[in-house]
């Protein structure tokens, strides 16, 4: 039922653990890091990319990469390779961009580095306020999601920083980063769309549960991680934490921002062949999925959250979120072939 080589060949080892957030160290041929299935303090875990197989020298675990995920996500052999077909197969770093930057109504040549700017500023800052990286900790999203991701936190400084690059104060205004001087993302968890790891929009998110939750720069909405999307498979979510949960926790991902439905939102879709649609536990949420199903047709496939989840953040706050997510995608797969099969 699946092709198990074409899955070895389109998913290299390497990049599915280090997507899985294992940090390897290359030596000689191999890629060292530690082992994530026992309680390992010096690092035992050994990738061999001559041979796309991993061993570890602490706990014996060794196999190919349909092993490494089946051991990692607690699941079978074929729930490996399904999860492996709708999961991120590199990390974003070597991702190529498929979209170009743009950053339409306001000039992008002079819109871009002040983008790259404030963001650079904003990522710098949120190393020094452990409160608020508590917090994120809290919501799921550790020191790996934050620095892979680029999130940063909203501090004064970001005028006099501008000034010191010479960049143009007026663009910044257009732009949303300041009114009449102010600087509007004061306080606020920054979350940009990276292309190529480059910033091309943020969005900036309050600490507390105020609406709106979210103030974002005056240019169009992108889809979040559409760039580095991968494969032909993604999870879709609702909004940045449950975006931030789905790719943090490996699985391709893009965050639309709100449910709605435009025709350009889903001609940028059209590339994926499988579009698993993960929103809010709620009637909202659920309306949107029937619109999303609507729209995409056979490539939609809905993911029921357990009863009492709010979102797909809300798991992350569990124990075993991942495994519980890594279940619902594959119930989801499952009754979407069932469905496809009875109609054939
Ligand atoms: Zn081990």
């Amino acid at each position: 039922m699946y092709d198990t080589d074409a899955i070895r060949r389109d998913h290299p080892i390497a990049g599915v653990a280090v997507a899985s957030g294992l940090q390897l160290r290359p030596t000689g041929g191999r890629l060292v890091g530690v082992c994530p299935f026992h309680g390992d303090s010096n690092p035992s875990f050994v990738i061999y990319p001559s041979s796309q197989s991993y061993y570890c020298f602490g706990c014996g675990a060794g196999g190919d990469v349909l092993d490494f995920v089946s051991r990692l996500h607690r699941v079978d052999f074929k729930e490996a390779a399904a999860l492996l077909q709708c999961s991120a197969p590199l990390p974003v770093s070597h991702a190529r961009p498929a979209m170009p930057a743009t950053v339409p109504a306001v000039d992008s040549a002079k819109a871009t580095p002040i983008i790259e700017a404030a963001v650079a500023f904003y990522e710098a800052a949120i190393r020094s306020q452990p409160k608020v990286l508590a917090y994120l900790a809290s919501r799921g999203l550790g020191a790996a999601t934050v620095r892979h991701y680029r999130l940063g936190f909203g501090v004064l400084g970001l005028g006099d920083e501008l000034r010191r690059q010479s960049l143009d104060p007026d663009v910044a205004e257009q732009l949303g980063l300041l009114s009449e001087g102010r600087e509007r993302f004061v306080g606020r968890v920054v979350i940009p769309d990276l292309v190529g790891g480059r910033p091309t929009w943020f969005t900036g998110r309050r600490l507390d549960e105020r609406e709106p939750r979210y103030l974002n720069l005056r240019i169009p909405k992108p889809i979040l991680g559409l760039a580095s999307a991968q494969g032909a498979s993604i999870v879709m979510t609702e909004g940045p934490f449950d975006w931030l949960t789905a790719v943090g926790w490996g699985f391709s991902s893009v965050g639309l921002l709100g449910t709605r439905v435009s025709s350009g939102s889903t001609e940028l879709l059209e590339r994926f062949e499988e579009v698993y649609l993960v929103f809010d536990n709620d009637d909202t949420g659920r309306r949107a999925t029937d619109e999303w199903c609507e729209r995409l047709g056979e490539r939609a496939i809905p993911v029921t959250l357990p009863p009492g989840v709010a979102d797909l953040n809300g798991l992350s706050c569990q124990a075993n979120g991942r495994q519980v997510f890594t279940r619902c995608v594959l119930d989801a797969a499952r009754a979407a072939r069932a469905t496809r099969q009875q109609a054939a």
